[in-house]
């Protein structure tokens, strides 16, 4: 964690200092704001907090709710969803008060006696080691209070506004075209309406979406919704693998998913309730807690549970569904105009429980379009940045809608139905990359590049996220995660991997001026990316922070010799930031574990943290294209 370069901190160093909309903020909701936000769920609380790192964009959150989610709903955390608090500054936190997920169980009838369960299989949660991070479970109110807590940290202090329900909308022309319609649901003004005008809208409000009704989305899909009983409970049980998640089918067919919850004691179960028939009339809903009880002792059986105290169960309902687009603009109409209002979380797309997709994937959503909203509004970047989160997400939700049919339906089907007794486990361990999080692949745009180059870093694949690896910080010999330096504060980040002098490429030793060649270039050129788009006055790195990892130890790297454009002055005292300079760990080469080519190579990675491009240091014309398309110039001159 890096402080103290804007003057002495003696208090909690998380608390930043207050700037923009942040020094002064009005408690009351203003008339008119940049952007609102409706439902403080996963997608939208993501939003907000992403958002409240722009000192300058008045945002605002909005929910029915009177406070805070208390109990219920989400808990499966996957580890991308992790590697994003990690940018957010909670990871360790979070993981040390959450369940920690290593293994999955497989129960299924004994061949000898169909009445009762036997574990058929173990299975790794990770068994490729996909992530550093681990595969967690903890529930969605935590989740929530971390960003809120981050939020209210930032620079714009930020905080939900609660106790308001969204009504509806309406898009006209002006600075602030969207007119909303907000309603009271708490305090001395309950059930009064009003009315704030909004520059953009994001429609955060779960799966029963009034902002997406509003601009006419209809979501698409399966029309019979599956039923799940929920219960987390507290109980005494004789089933060994209480504390381990399960899964379980028993010889009658039902089925159930068992989470064991954070804090050693709680655990959550999904009991199977099936399809609900078209002409079921809300009845599953009311299916009782103790049916949901009496029907987990009989899957269990020969084991029994008894449940000594409920603390939150429902019935999870919900279909298959996604919706066409997650923006106000047609089809049709894509290109020709600015989306104004967007739809992210469940509002825009819907699945099975037992995934655990629910909240990952919304928060991913949230991560996408708030940077994206910051650069517009702070005038970083052009309009035309907003329609890429429509064109993005949406193919994601559809994978999801694909992988999740497929996995709840393998969940779903009798022991006789499976063409090879390990097929659901074989399925769990070779597609486990998806449910982690790290399938996305965004596919070129204004914000992911052609790839032309990718050979040069064959382990960071245009279009997914920046996979971290270790590293050495050079100024304080530090074994150091790279990725982990990738904060949510919405900057672009280039990490630039030094080609190694002595590495022969076509018979010819390389010309050990290429990286500083590079650094002069990115730091005098108008064509540099640095030098076009950094505000006049701003610190070099507020847009796009620049780093270098060089392919020997660091014993070996002479700061006094490193470019300046990696050792960059910032803050009002103008103080040398030494945290840019990385060598390679003499146990874990990053140029290997990455297939970094010994020539070098520079990663250009989004905002929220997915490489954009790998590009050769001599490419400089694409380099500047590449950000010209996506940043806008500023009044800017060399500044190093
Ligand atoms: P949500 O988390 O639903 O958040 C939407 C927010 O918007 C809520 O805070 C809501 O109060 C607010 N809101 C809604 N309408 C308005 C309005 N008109 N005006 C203002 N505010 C509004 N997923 C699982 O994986 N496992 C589960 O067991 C599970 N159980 C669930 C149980 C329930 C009762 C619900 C509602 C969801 C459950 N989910 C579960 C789904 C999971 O919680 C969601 O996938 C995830 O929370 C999606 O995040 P979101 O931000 O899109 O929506």
């Amino acid at each position: 964690m890096q402080f103290h370069h804007h003057g002495y901190v003696s208090s909690d160093p998380r608390v930043e200092p207050a700037a923009g909309v942040g020094v002064n903020r009005p408690d009351e909701l203003p008339d008119e704001i940049d952007v609102l936000i409706v439902g403080t769920g996963p997608a939208g609380i993501v939003t907000a907090a992403q958002l409240s790192q722009f000192p300058n964009v008045t945002t605002r959150i909005v929910e029915r709710r009177p406070g805070r989610l208390a109990i219920g709903q989400a808990d499966g955390i996957q580890a991308r969803s992790v590697e994003t608090f990690q940018a957010f500054g909670f990871a360790e936190r979070i993981i040390a008060e959450a369940y920690r997920i290593t293994e999955m169980a497989f129960w299924k009838p004994d061949p000898n006696d169909s009445s009762k369960i036997v574990r058929a299989a173990r299975t790794a949660d990770d068994p490729t080691g996909i992530s550093e991070f681990p595969h967690l479970i903890v529930n969605q109110a935590r989740v929530l209070d971390y960003f809120a807590e981050f939020m209210a940290n930032s620079p714009t202090r930020m905080r939900p506004d609660y106790g308001y329900v969204f009504r509806g909308l309406e898009i006209g022309d002006g600075e602030y075209p969207v007119t909303v319609t907000l309603e009271h649901t708490a305090g001395p003004n309950e059930g009064a309406t009003r009315t704030v005008r909004a520059k953009y809208v994001v429609g955060a409000d779960g799966a029963h979406s009034r902002v997406r009704d509003s601009i006419g989305c209809t979501p698409y899909g399966d029309k019979a919704n599956h039923a799940w009983g929920v219960m987390d409970v507290l109980a005494n049980t004789d089933f060994p693998d209480i504390r381990t998640k399960c899964a379980i089918q028993s010889g009658s067919g039902g089925s159930i998913l068992l989470i064991p919850r954070e804090g050693g004691y709680l655990f959550r179960m999904y009991v199977d309730l099936g399809v609900v028939p078209e002409n079921d009339n809300g009845s599953i809903r009311k299916t009782s807690i103790d049916d949901i009880i009496k029907q987990a002792n009989e899957i269990l059986h020969p084991y029994t549970l008894d449940v000594k105290n409920v603390a939150w169960h429902s019935v999870y309902e919900v279909g298959h569904r996604v919706t066409d687009r997650f923006d106000d603009v047609p089809t049709d109409e894509i290109g020709s105009r600015t989306p104004r209002v967007f739809i992210t979380g469940d509002a825009c797309h819907t699945h099975s429980a037992k995934a655990g997709q629910g909240m990952n994937v919304s928060m991913q959503d949230g991560f996408n379009i708030g940077w994206k909203l910051g650069h517009v509004l702070e005038g970083r970047a052009p309009e035309s940045l907003l329609a890429t989160y429509s064109a993005e997400r949406q193919v994601i939700a559809q994978n999801l809608i694909d992988f999740d049919r497929e996995w709840s339906t393998m969940m779903a089907k009798r022991p006789e139905e499976f063409d090879s007794p390990s097929e659901l486990e074989d399925f769990y361990v070779k597609t486990a990359e998806f449910p982690a999080g790290f399938m996305t692949q965004y596919q070129p745009s204004m914000i992911i590049g052609a790839a032309n180059h990718q050979n040069l870093a064959t382990g960071f694949p245009v279009g997914k996220r920046f996979k971290s690896a270790p590293a050495v910080r050079v100024c304080d010999a530090n074994p150091v995660q790279l990725g982990h330096h990738h904060r949510a504060d919405g900057r672009w980040r280039v990490y630039v991997f030094a080609p190694d002098a002595n590495a022969a490429v076509n018979n010819a030793a390389i010309d050990a001026s290429t990286l500083d060649d590079f650094a002069s270039w990115l730091t005098t050129s108008p064509e540099s990316p640095v030098v076009r788009h950094t505000p006049e006055g701003a610190d070099v790195d507020s847009i796009i922070d620049v780093k270098v990892i060089y392919q020997h130890d660091h014993t070996r790297v002479d700061l006094g010799t490193v470019p300046a454009i990696f050792l960059p002055k910032v803050g009002p005292f103008a103080l040398t930031d030494h945290e840019k300079v990385y060598a390679t760990d003499p146990e874990v080469d990053i140029f290997a574990e990455r297939g970094i080519d010994r020539r070098g190579a520079v990663v250009v990675v989004r905002p929220d943290q997915y490489v954009a491009d790998v590009l050769p240091l001599s490419a400089t014309a694409e380099l500047s294209a590449f950000f010209a398309q996506n940043l806008l110039p500023q009044n800017a001159s060399a500044r190093v």
